[in-house]
C-alpha cells in the first residue's frame, strides 16, 4: 500500500468523524498517540511497537487530510531528491 492509498483508506474509515472534531482536537489525539509510541519504544516490545507506529501514521494521515495535504506528494516533493537542505544522500549537513 502506497502512502496515498493509506491516506485514502484512513479517510474512508475516519474522515467524517475526524473532520467534524476539527484540526485542534484531532491534533491532540495525534499527540496522545505519539506519547503511546514513546512508551512502546521505551518498553521495546515488538508487537506493541508495530501497532503504535501504525497508529501514529494513521493519525498523521488524518491530520493531513483535514489540513488538505496530500502526504505522498508532500513527502515525495520534499525528500525524493535527498536531504532538502544539502540535496545529498546521505545527508551531509554539518
Ligand atoms: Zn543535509
Amino acid at each position: 500500500m502506497r502512502i496515498q492509498e493509506f491516506q485514502k483508506r484512513i479517510e474512508e474509515i475516519y474522515f467524517e468523524r475526524d473532520s467534524a472534531r476539527g484540526l485542534a482536537g484531532t491534533h491532540m489525539w495525534f499527540c496522545e498517540e505519539v506519547g503511546e509510541l514513546t512508551r512502546a519504544l521505551r518498553r521495546g516490545q515488538r508487537d506493541e511497537l508495530e501497532g503504535e507506529f501504525a497508529d501514529v501514521l494513521a493519525w498523521l494521515s488524518t491530520l493531513a487530510s483535514i489540513a488538505g495535504v496530500d502526504l505522498q506528494a508532500a513527502a515525495t516533493g520534499k525528500y525524493a531528491a535527498g536531504c532538502p537542505r544539502c540535496r545529498e544522500t546521505p545527508c551531509n549537513c554539518g
